[in-house]
């Protein structure tokens, strides 16, 4: 059989399938390169599970108090190799990504302290645990103090700026590797490297945390490799592989992980408490798969950028560019192209993939928000999913895929809709 005519039973013109086509043949070199990270990133994993001798008892149930939990003490000892820290908190009481980043931030910063982003402003939903939008509980309440230092206009680090703003009462840098839903660059590891080491040269003594969401398995090397104290992501994104139903990590120094504990249960309980409720298997696992799911996702991510850019759409990242993460933005120009878009993206899904995608209000987010999602995993987004607030440049943020060829179909499928709906043309 013909590749087109099952394409064709999905809903693609033969048009779009030929495009998608010719596209791809100009691939392969990254294609090949994408692989070799994750070939190496495979074999890392794996050094980490035998070094950490997991064997098939660490999957056991606990419940209650969850004392003595084998299982979860070497998956966490199973990410620390893999970050290369001498700690990690891996749970599925973490709640998703923002919750992670609450618990880092809220376990090391203390009233009087300064917190300061030299990246620009945080990633949405962070802005309200800072208090940078006004919220109930935020650490501005709890007397912590925000500062900012913007990027520069082409995307770059503002060194002065963010000299001006470390002060003796600086505690911790936050750095967000992933742009979030703004169109700046993302950064790569280098480059966040490059800033800690600028800022422990001018505070030796200050904390870096970074935001590794949708970073991890992209690169060889993560944050933890260049410096950052805390590292900390979602589960349901990138390390998870798209198994684990929940979770976050933060892999770091042992006192700064300790101290997350000790917020994320109660002090002097720390990491000694947390039943693992039997989800230990989609934990490791994941882990195993993730780093072959994420080259899957960085596959989908420059097609899209190639067909979309040579319709005349700007990409960001651009189709040529580098991944520092698995996301893509499209800037699109209007709502009626996102919620196109977002509909080709739904109508490829294994789940709910009769389901038509409509922008509403979420919590934690100022502007409405479009989302198309079938997933396996609610609202996991290492799945083939796609996202945006609608406000202008009216940019799409497509992400993930568990295989490469799901992405693929994704995105010819988005293209798809917005041709049948006089949105671009071929
Ligand atoms: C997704 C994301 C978060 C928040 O994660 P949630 O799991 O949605 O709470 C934080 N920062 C960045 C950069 C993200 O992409």
């Amino acid at each position: 059989m013909e590749l087109f005519n099952i394409y064709e039973s999905l809903g693609l013109s033969r048009a779009v399938f030929d495009r998608g086509e010719a596209v791809l043949a100009g691939l392969a070199d990254r294609f090949r390169a994408i692989d070799q990270t994750a070939e190496y990133n495979q074999a890392k994993v794996l050094s980490s599970m035998q070094k950490n001798r997991v064997g098939a008892n660490h999957f056991a149930a606990t419940t209650g108090y969850g004392y003595d939990d084998d299982g979860r003490e070497r998956l966490e000892r199973v990410y620390a190799g893999v970050f290369h820290t001498e700690a990690a908190l891996v749970r599925p009481q973490i709640t998703c990504g923002t919750h992670a980043l609450t618990v880092a931030l809220s376990a090391n910063l203390l009233p009087g302290d300064e917190l300061l982003s030299p990246v620009g402003a945080p990633y949405d939903t962070l802005q309200e645990v800072i208090g940078i939008r006004p919220s109930p509980c935020s650490l501005a309440e709890y007397g912590v103090r925000y500062r900012q230092a913007d990027l520069k206009d082409d995307g770059s680090f503002d060194y002065e700026a963010i000299r001006a703003a470390i002060t003796p009462k600086t505690k911790l840098i936050t750095i967000q590797r992933s742009k979030g839903y703004a169109t700046r660059p993302s950064f790569s590891v280098g480059q966040i490297g490059e800033l800690i080491a600028f800022c422990k040269n001018i505070k030796p003594d200050v904390l870096v945390m970074v935001d590794n969401c949708y970073g991890e398995f992209v690169d060889t090397v993560e944050p933890s490799d260049v410096g950052a104290d805390m590292t900390v992501g979602s589960l349901i994104k990138n390390p998870g592989g798209g198994l684990a139903p929940i979770g976050g990590y933060i892999c770091g120094t042992q006192t700064c992980v300790d101290r997350c504990a000790y917020r994320l249960s109660a002090p002097g309980l720390g990491q000694e408490v947390g039943a693992n409720l039997g989800i230990l298997p989609a934990f490791y696992q994941g882990f195993f798969l993730a780093p072959t799911v994420v080259a899957g996702a960085l596959k989908g991510a420059i097609f899209a950028a190639h067909l979309y850019e040579g319709l005349g759409f700007r990409c960001v990242p651009s189709a040529a560019e580098a991944r520092c993460d698995i996301i893509q933005a499209v800037e699109l120009g209007s709502e009626a192209a996102m919620r196109a878009f977002c509909a080709g993206i739904q109508c490829a899904a294994p789940v709910d993939s009769f389901a038509a995608p409509v922008p509403g209000d979420m919590p934690g987010y100022d502007s409405q928000v479009i989302m198309a999602a079938g997933t396996f995993v609610q609202g996991s987004s290492i799945e083939l999913s796609a996202d945006g607030p609608i406000r202008p440049p009216y940019a799409v943020y497509f992400q993930g895929g568990l295989t490469w060829q799901h992405a693929k179909l994704g995105i010819l499928l988005s293209l798809q809709k917005m041709i049948d709906g006089g949105l671009t043309t071929l």
